[in-house]
């Protein structure tokens, strides 16, 4: 039927395993991509390769894109407009909320539908049961492809009509992302310059992760209600813990750039005022 065929353009890491999952259901899988081998290996499963982007719109009413941003949805689909009346594009490229919701206006205006998507798991997970992808934009389109998104990750949350939501939430879980796992990095590093290897440091580090819901529910109930007690930690114990962490790294001569910029929020707060109330004050700091 019509509705066991998709279009995928993009075939990065994300794109690729995106396309692969549908062949695993039995999809009729069109691609296009700039750099056509990237086709290569899902072409010899059975998929077609568009000779242009216009030719891959106009397989599929159902059109997924996996791009680095919107600019290079632009750059492919711009060429290929006169296709995207009657589409449905389910773009999944991460950007910035208001770039998703300016694509979402061009697509509209062409006469398409735009579904916007941020997907949460890296490529070895898509097509997973437990995996998860925010979407927002028209219900409708949701509604009527959502067996063909749950092939992506088997859990889609939607998150309302603008199509900027989708790529907000998308945001707020990589703010976590990229500074955690750069926190991550850190500590290998500095775990190596003392011979310790980043395998030995894996089971403690991942523990400390595990350990952070506790520590995100706690705050969230007080912070909500503009609580920055320090009766559990406070910012002068914070601020000394952190020169810890900064002077450890100067010692085992190990880049300090990123726990300096941490260490400067503890400092501009003490020096705010704030020594005696918990580090929670930073959201406050951040956001005058
Ligand atoms: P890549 O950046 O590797 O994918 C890039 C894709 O975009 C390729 O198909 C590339 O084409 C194409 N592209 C980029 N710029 C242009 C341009 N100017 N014109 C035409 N095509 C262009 O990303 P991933 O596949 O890793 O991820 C895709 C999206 O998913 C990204 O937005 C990413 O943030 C998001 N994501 C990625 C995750 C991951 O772990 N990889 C996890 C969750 C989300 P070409 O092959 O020719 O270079």
């Amino acid at each position: 039927s019509a509705s066991q065929s998709v279009t995928v353009i993009g075939l990065g890491p994300m794109g690729q395993a995106m396309a692969a999952a549908y062949l695993d259901r039995g999809y009729r899988v069109t691609l296009w991509n700039r750099t056509p081998s990237r086709a290569d290996a899902l072409v010899e499963r059975g998929a077609t390769l568009a000779a242009t982007a216009e030719e891959a719109l106009r397989a599929n009413e159902l059109v997924v894109l996996s791009l680095t941003g919107y600019d290079a949805m632009y750059a492919i689909l711009e060429p290929a407009k006169a296709a995207v009346a009657g589409r449905t594009l389910v773009n999944l490229s991460s950007d910035t909320p208001e770039k998703a919701r300016a694509g979402a206006g061009w697509v509209t205006e062409l006469g398409g539908t735009h579904l916007t998507g941020g997907v949460l798991c890296p490529p070895p997970l898509i097509g997973t049961a437990d995996a998860s992808t925010f979407y927002s934009g028209p219900r409708e389109a949701y509604d009527e492809h959502r067996a063909a998104l749950e092939v992506i990750t088997g859990r889609t949350d939607y998150r309302g009509e603008d199509p900027g939501l989708a790529a907000l939430m998308y945001q707020l879980n990589m703010a976590i992302f990229w500074p955690a796992i750069t926190a991550y990095w850190h500590t290998v590093a500095l775990a190596a310059a003392h011979g310790i290897k980043a395998t030995e440091i894996a089971p403690y580090a991942s523990e400390n992760f595990a350990g952070m819901g506790h520590f995100i529910d706690f705050y969230a109930t007080r912070i909500d209600a503009g609580n920055h007690a320090g009766d559990v930690d406070r910012t002068s114990m914070g601020l000394a813990s952190m020169e810890h962490v900064v002077h450890t790294t100067a010692d085992a001569g190990v880049d300090t750039a990123f726990p300096e910029a941490v260490h400067d929020i503890f400092r501009r707060l003490a020096e705010a005022g704030h020594g005696a109330d918990s580090y929670s004050r930073a959201v406050e700091l951040m956001r005058s």
